[in-house]
């Protein structure tokens, strides 16, 4: 499928590791403390992608099969939220990015293309992942269903419940789908024997997966929806196209904004800008969204943790809750995770980006007067993202300034419609 010429999608991946003024902390091996090697990484993922984790050029040349994927929905389009912004009365600029316009309605599909391809080019035959709200699955799903591989996913137990259509969607592309915790794992039957009606979380959704590939015997292999290097090196595709549309359009953003659950969406639109200002030419103010019920970054200890419940994944350093934290049963499914990605956490802490905590009820009704302005209804995480763009936006109507702000509209929320009725009917506390 070919776009016209003046696609902006980029052809290499940005790293912004080799630009940052001191190295992000590595992975430790959970035995020996040691920084993890690709042979650690091994059993969980082909080389391409461990050598990916580990870092190394700024740039990452896409595979062309993978480009030919993006170019199938990509460039995603930059909005100006005008009709937002006269309803808000600000003399700010308000863009969007719109990640919701592929078949599985949101940014995943950028990594999960890229996972599944090298797992296919390695001659694995199946991925094993978990999936919060559901977008992860659907998107590694389809990108199975293209590459031909096996796809099982363990779906947070209250997600499963909440969100049937997710289900409904990544079986329509082929994958098994188990509600987490299940008796299929050691993980899942010790949570389901501490309380049968634990609603799960990421975290041990993450176990259960793990586990799977440790008893499949090297045919499976593990993919990961956020929080880890490579998916948010993949992720970067969404900041290089904005920087490229807003040349294009000739301005430029004051402010990057984006919801933070592990970091990939944040990542990827801001670090592209972040990496112009660490070249010297552009400043910019970043700003990851969390809910103010899964504080990782604003509220979190900056340390060593799991990436799961069990404690079997490697140790990363980062913002982190704990990984035995069981966030509440928030709608934004996809920001119910313990921890954050290790490099935006790293980011935080040499002061290149801010966090704020936002709670849910505040998020919605920023959702809901976006989609009454612009149309789209955004998914519940990317409301948060859309909270904080407009109190940007509020802001500079009390201080008389006409900053150019810019969110990640990370999705769309047309499976999450039942969230919105709860909000309508008053049903959602902070
Ligand atoms: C998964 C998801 C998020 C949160 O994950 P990040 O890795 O922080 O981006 C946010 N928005 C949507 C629509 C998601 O699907």
């Amino acid at each position: 499928m070919t776009r016209h010429d003046t696609d902006p999608t980029p052809t290499a991946w940005y790293d912004i590791r080799p630009d940052l003024p001191a190295p992000v902390p590595p992975m430790l091996h959970p035995g020996t403390k040691e920084p993890v090697t690709a042979d650690d990484l091994a059993p969980l993922f082909p080389a391409e992608l461990a050598a990916q984790e580990l870092g190394g050029p700024r740039e990452v040349d896409i595979p062309g099969a993978v480009l030919d994927l993006y170019r199938r929905f990509r460039p995603a389009p930059l909005v100006r939220a005008e009709r937002l912004e006269r309803a808000l009365r600000t003399p700010a600029r308000i863009y969007y990015k719109y990640e919701g316009g592929n078949p599985t309605g949101s940014h995943k599909l950028n990594t999960a293309l890229a996972q599944a391809y090298y797992n296919k080019a390695a001659g694995v035959t199946g991925l094993v992942t978990e999936t919060g709200a559901g977008q992860w699955g659907s998107a590694l799903g389809l990108a199975c269903s293209f590459l031909e591989l096996d796809c099982e996913v363990f779906m947070v137990r209250v997600s499963y419940d909440q969100k049937p259509y997710r289900r409904a969607l990544m079986e329509t592309y082929g994958a098994a789908v188990h509600a987490s915790p299940s008796e299929l794992t050691a993980a899942g039957r010790a949570a389901l024997a501490a309380d049968p009606a634990a609603t799960g979380s990421l975290g041990l959704a993450i176990s259960e997966a793990v586990e799977r590939v440790a008893a499949a015997g090297g045919r499976a292999k593990y993919a990961l929806g956020s929080v880890l290097n490579h998916v948010l090196l993949h992720q970067t595709v969404i900041g290089q196209e904005a920087l490229a549309q807003f040349a294009r359009i000739g301005d430029y953003p004051d402010v990057v904004i984006g919801a933070a659950g592990g970091g990939s969406n944040f990542g990827g639109l801001a670090f592209p800008f972040l990496g112009e200002q660490l070249a010297g030419r552009r400043p910019v103010r970043a700003v990851a969204v969390e809910p103010a019920s899964c504080p990782s970054l604003t509220r979190g200890r900056y340390d060593y943790d799991f990436g799961d419940s069990a404690g079997t994944t490697p140790l990363m350093k980062m913002h982190t809750l704990g990984h035995g934290f069981t966030p509440p049963a928030i709608h934004a499914g996809g920001l119910r995770y313990h921890g954050m990605s290790p490099i935006v956490s790293h980011l935080k802490e040499l002061g290149l980006i801010e966090a704020v905590a936002v709670p849910q009820t505040a998020c919605f009704e920023a959702g809901v007067a976006f989609a009454r302005a612009e149309g789209v209804v955004p998914a519940p995480e990317s409301t948060h993202a859309v909270r904080a763009a407009v109190d940007e936006a509020l802001a500079c109507r009390e201080s008389g300034e006409s900053k150019a702000i810019v969110f990640a509209l990370s999705g769309h929320g047309h499976f999450d419609m039942q969230a919105y009725l709860d909000h309508f009917a008053g049903r959602l506390t902070d």
